[in-house]
């Protein structure tokens, strides 16, 4: 059994968030700590807690959530560009350890990150 997250208890709307995307399989809604004009993200409604414990069997899950993350995008008027982003465990910077995508935009993005 995952441990309960923050992201957990967003998904059953036991605390606020700005929510702007919502299905049955996964939610999206804005960072509270923006790193950009726009900072959303999309997280699976499954509590999956990173990318490295994702299985063949959420394939279609993740699938699922890029494309959500492509058309939030499409929402958001990011027409100019955009960087979506998957932070893994300690070395990657992972914070929250409910799988999530951050979907930055709004502007000019350096590469590489730090
Ligand atoms: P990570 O560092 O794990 O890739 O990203 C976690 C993200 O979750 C951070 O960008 C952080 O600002 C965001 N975050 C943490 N707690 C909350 C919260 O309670 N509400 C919202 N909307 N975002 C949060």
């Amino acid at each position: 059994m995952s441990e309960d997250t923050i992201f957990s208890k967003i998904i059953r709307k036991e605390i606020p968030a700005n929510i702007v995307y919502e299905d049955d399989l996964c939610l999206g809604f804005r960072d509270i700590t923006p790193q950009a004009p726009t900072h959303i993200l999309v997280i699976p409604k499954k509590p999956i807690p990173k990318l490295a414990e994702a299985g063949t069997e959420d394939k279609e899950l993740l699938g699922h959530m890029l494309l959500t993350v492509k058309s939030i995008a499409e929402q958001e008027g990011l027409g100019n560009g955009y960087r979506v982003v998957i932070n893994t465990d300690e070395d990657g910077g992972q914070t929250v350890f409910h799988l999530h995508m951050h979907l930055l935009g709004g502007r000019y993005l350096r590469w590489p990150p730090g």
